[in-house]
């Protein structure tokens, strides 16, 4: 039987960090056996936010795939490409407008959200409102059958599949295929500060972070507020750092960290060399393979351009077929 298909996109608006790794990137290479998985680099959503200086996101598209890499996404089993590397997407987001009623996007909660959200750029573009539009666009090209979110994004999909049932019910040709969630469950991890790991707020453990970046990020780390002193009793479950204990950490170390934090035992600089030490073990070899491809530019870019030019393949093939359905086509 086929594999079904599932795509993706990251933008590339920063360096990864690990809530991204572990709200995403992680569950992309464990799908990789069991799906035909398309993954791109969304540079053109990034527009959304950085359309005053774009310059960066030539960078940042790098350091994506970098980390990719890294971290397991496999060329000979996932199709990995820059969406700007394929015009069909912003093809289709122009047919895709044509019959998307502004309403639908001005009632999108995330819409609001992110305009509340990003105080620093005027959020009140045409892209930045059309935005879902370029999304299902992303995705219907490659009929895919599945895209991998988190539990509380499932409803971002919904204007998706409404936009699929509106274009199929114009034309009366079943062109595109509805999308369905395949939800994952997400640790929730916080930032060194406490609020959400971002990298607008500064308090992000990327990716790229080497060894002593690490460990000076650790020991910067916001602990329980209610510990001032050594001698104070502390509770894991409301601190900082026993998230990435629980990540990092064998099972003994999290009951020795936990014992000794609520007896007052330890004090938070120990709890923070031995997540130290847990952390190196985890992330020693993201790191050592991150640095090995960061050194072949030339090789990174190959990928990419060869999952360029398989997934054009399938994007022309879909274009044909909605501009036939729409009898559109001079061709
Ligand atoms: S000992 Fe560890 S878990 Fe307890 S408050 Fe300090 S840093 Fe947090």
């Amino acid at each position: 039987m086929a594999k079904q298909r599932i795509l993706s996109g990251m933008q590339p608006s920063g360096l990864l960090h690990l809530g991204n790794y572990f709200g995403a990137l992680k569950n992309w290479v464990e799908l990789q056996d069991d799906f035909e998985c398309f993954y791109f680099i969304a540079d053109w959503h990034s527009l959304t936010t950085h359309y005053e200086d774009p310059s960066k996101i030539r960078d940042y598209s790098f350091n994506v795939a970098v980390d990719w890499l890294a971290a397991g996404l496999d060329p000979e089993k996932s199709t990995l490409f820059i969406q700007s590397h394929i015009p069909e997407h912003a093809e289709l987001f122009l047919f895709l407008s044509m019959i998307v009623p502004v309403p639908w996007l001005e009632r999108n909660p995330t819409y609001k959200e992110k305009q509340d959200e990003i105080k620093n750029v005027d959020m009140s573009s045409l892209g930045f409102l059309g935005y879902p539009v370029l999304q299902t666009a992303d995705i219907v090209l490659y009929k895919a059958h599945c895209v991998p979110v988190g539990v509380d994004q499932e409803p971002h999909l919904e204007i998706s599949r409404e936009i699929v049932r509106r274009f199929n019910g114009i034309y009366k040709k079943e062109v595109f295929i509805e999308p369905k969630a395949k939800i994952s469950q997400t640790p929730k991890l916080n930032g060194l500060d406490g609020r959400k790991m971002s990298k607008s707020y500064n308090n992000a453990i990327f990716l790229a972070d080497d060894e002593k970046t690490l460990e000076k990020k650790i020991k910067s780390m916001l602990t329980d507020p209610q510990r001032a002193r050594r001698d104070d009793p502390g509770d894991p479950d409301v601190c900082n750092l026993f998230p990435l204990h629980k990540l990092y950490s064998t099972p003994e170390m999290q009951a020795e960290v936990r014992e000794g934090c609520v007896t007052a035992g330890i004090g938070c600089g120990d709890c923070k060399k031995m997540l130290n030490a847990s952390m190196l073990r985890g992330m020693g070899p993201h790191m050592e393979r991150r640095r090995e491809f960061a050194a072949k530019p030339k090789e990174v870019m190959d990928i990419l351009f060869e999952g360029t030019e398989k997934a054009r393949k399938v994007a022309k093939e879909t274009m044909r077929e909605a501009q036939e359905a729409m009898k559109f086509s001079h061709l």
